[in-house]
């Protein structure tokens, strides 16, 4: 077996796990309503079927104070268990194990009926919370008690109290926000009070089977947090208290540090779980950014956890464990950590889901059902669209062939996986590739579609004549040819030389080069924030941890250096034509990131900006200067790169009834590979 540690079955009281994967609790916008656990249990089941040892639901409240909106998911009374033993039973029927999590959320609740240990708002929340009395407090531990009964009835293995990222348990915990001065303030010992209470009496409150894990702030990344010396000596008092697993919190979710997203390097905060190994006797479970079993395999084998837990990486692909145990890890649709179907759709109140995988949290509803007519299918393009429709239809049994002008399968995210940072999209390619050869689609490369379809093979030595000549011979076809960039009509002054390089984004991320400096983008959106990140990125050595004051040391509170401030060795200007603010059309869990990068790089921003002239010294424009007057400016530059957005390829007007358009072949406008991946998905459902 290639990955043995991962495999290697653990027993904690009573409970055999049979691996020591852990799907980690994670927000679905299921959780919200007692009859959405019907499709809740669906998409845990499909989990528990991929093999999975552990699932740890989303956060359910212990009593209504603590829920996270006024109708967000709570367990307090005995009527809501049989909803809950649907959810256990389907999971348990493929001998996985299931915990339940309870979360309190007490600053971060966004109702006016928060509470917390004291009266201090967070910057995520307009709700100020009041500070629990002393009755409060002992009312909510017997209300963790309550909820932890109820799970066990409802057929929990055990429940996962949340202490950290910042909701309840956490706010006690952290002298950023207890400022109590009885007992549950001030010392350590009794900011750790409430937690000790609710772990005992949910001791009290279960059966010896039932298993108790903590969810631990290791690393609080706010100012005024905790030291890691002093999570240790938490993390043993909750230890004697009754916990029976410490599963590693990484990060406030008011912190301006990333802690999941894509530019987080894989397993980057693994240290911290494994020093907190080295203090306790429990098992303890590593987090954040592992995705694939090579990396979770490492880990388990150094000691540095003994679970690890991923939680996206099963919206991506719920057969992750099997497809590890099978040996068949290059089949596992990798989670690329954008947040952008996910945490970005619960910030929207919408159902999580997966860019990567738009099947995911919708798994009772659709279902992907064998074609009533076997169909000979051409797919033109294999960008993100072109191949999920490619993949999607031949699940369904359709005879695919897919044909692609370039060298390579993947379009746009052969592009975006020259960003530092979004080279997972490397993966989401070797995934499909890897699926269409295992699904007998027949690959195309080097194939251009002329206008009248007939089929013009690029490889001038290659003997084309067993292989399509026309499109004209099959049942359907599928027009994904994606975008081509749009260049604005800029004049070019007559004396144009060679002094400054003028190259479109694609052809900037495509063609190896040192880029020479002032570098003047055109565009504003986020392939214009991307390539501005790429120019600094390599100019620099960025290490991720010290741009970002991240401190290992233990020392530090709230593990928080200061963040580097260093600007760009390059000049960058981003110039765009709307006055919207340059990021603000990027994601709520990723947009702050990329704004803070340019600003603590002093990237200059522009809008409203009128394009006049490309001189042989930059760019010349014109915009309204402090005094409300359009005056002409020159942007000094050596290099020009055009992100001014992109153009449908458009080939083909839609004339033939038998030709489908999707992606960004079908609309241009705001097109990313989440629109164009669902696009194809929901397309070859229905042909
Ligand atoms: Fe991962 Fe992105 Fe899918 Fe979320 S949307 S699970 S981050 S791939």
């Amino acid at each position: 077996m290639k990955y043995p540690h991962i495999f290697e079955k653990i027993q904690i009281r009573g409970h055999e796990f049979t691996n020591r994967v852990v799907m980690g609790s994670m927000h679905t916008g299921l959780e919200e309503k007692t009859d959405h656990l019907e499709a809740l249990a669906s998409f845990y089941e499909e989990r528990a079927k991929g093999g999975v040892g552990l699932i740890i639901t989303g956060g359910f409240s212990p009593n209504w104070t603590g829920r996270l909106t006024p109708f967000a998911g709570d367990l307090c009374f005995p009527w809501q268990v049989s909803k809950h033993k649907n959810v256990t039973d389907r999971v348990h029927k493929y001998g996985s194990k299931i915990f339940l999590q309870l979360l309190h959320a007490g600053r971060y609740s966004f109702h006016p009926w928060s509470a917390s240990a004291s009266s201090l708002k967070a910057s995520i929340s307009p709700f100020k919370p009041r500070s629990l009395s002393l009755w409060g407090i002992r009312r909510t531990v017997r209300h963790f008690a309550r909820a932890a009964q109820l799970a066990e009835r409802a057929g929990y293995d055990g429940v996962e109290v949340m202490g950290s990222e910042g909701y309840f348990v956490n706010q006690f915990l952290s002298l950023k926000t207890n400022k109590r001065k009885d007992q549950y303030g001030g010392s350590l010992e009794n900011r750790a009070r409430i937690a000790i209470e609710i772990i005992q009496a949910i001791r009290n409150a279960t059966s010896e089977k039932f298993i108790i894990c903590f969810r631990i702030s290791l690393m609080d990344l706010v100012e005024n947090g905790n030291t890691f010396d002093e999570v240790i000596t938490m993390a043993k008092m909750f230890e004697k208290a009754g916990v029976d697993i410490f599963d590693s919190g990484i990060g406030w979710h008011e912190a301006k540090v990333p802690t999941i997203y894509l530019e987080v390097p894989r397993a980057a905060f693994v240290e911290a779980t494994a020093k907190l190994k080295k203090h306790v006797q429990i098992p303890v479970m590593a987090t954040n950014r592992i995705n694939m079993p090579e990396v979770g395999e490492q880990i388990l084998s150094q000691s540095q956890a003994d679970f690890i837990s991923l939680a996206r990486p099963f919206l991506a692909d719920a057969d992750w464990v099997n497809k590890a145990k099978s040996d068949e890890a290059h089949l596992i649709n990798t989670c690329i950590a954008c947040n952008q179907a996910c945490l970005d759709h619960i910030f929207q109140n919408k159902r999580a889901t997966c860019l990567v995988n738009p099947h995911a949290c919708y798994e009772s509803e659709i279902k992907i059902q064998p074609a009533p007519q076997k169909k000979k299918i051409a797919v033109i393009g294999g960008g993100p669209a072109g191949l999920q429709a490619a993949l999607t239809l031949s699940q369904r049994g359709h005879d695919i062939a897919l044909f692609e002008r370039r060298t390579e399968l993947g379009g746009q995210l052969q592009f975006a996986a020259q960003i530092p940072g979004k080279e997972e999209f490397h993966e989401t390619i070797r995934y499909f590739r890897n699926q269409l050869l295992k699904h007998s689609v027949k690959v195309y490369l080097q194939a251009e579609i002329q206008k009248d379809f007939s089929v013009k093979y690029l490889e001038s030595d290659m003997d084309s004549s067993s292989r399509p000549q026309s499109l004209n011979e099959f049942d359907e076809i599928v027009d994904a040819m994606g975008v081509v960039p749009r260049i604005p009509k800029i004049e070019m002054a007559n004396s144009h030389p060679d002094s400054v390089k003028i190259f479109n984004y694609q052809e900037f991320l495509t063609t190896p080069q040192k880029v020479a400096g002032p570098v003047v983008i055109i565009g504003g959106g986020p392939i214009a924030i991307d390539v501005a990140e790429k120019i600094v990125k390599e100019a620099e050595k960025i290490d991720f941890a010290k741009e970002w004051g991240i401190d290992f040391s233990g020392q530090l509170p709230g593990s928080l250096a200061p963040a580097l401030k260093t600007p760009s060795t390059i000049s960058i200007t981003l110039c765009q034509r709307s006055r919207e603010r340059i990021g603000s059309g990027l994601g709520k869990t990723s947009g702050w990131i990329h704004r803070d990068f340019l600003k603590r790089k002093k990237i200059q921003l522009l809008t409203g900006v009128q394009y006049k002239k490309i001189t042989s010294e930059g760019l010349l424009i014109e915009r309204t200067s402090g005094d409300g007057i359009m005056k002409e400016e020159l942007l000094k530059a050596a290099t020009i790169i055009y992100c001014a957005g992109q153009e449908s390829s458009g080939l083909f007007p839609e004339v033939e009834t038998k030709l489908h358009k999707i992606g960004g072949a079908k609309d241009a406008q705001g097109i990313d590979a989440k629109r164009s991946i669902r696009d194809a998905f929901e397309l070859a459902l229905k042909i």
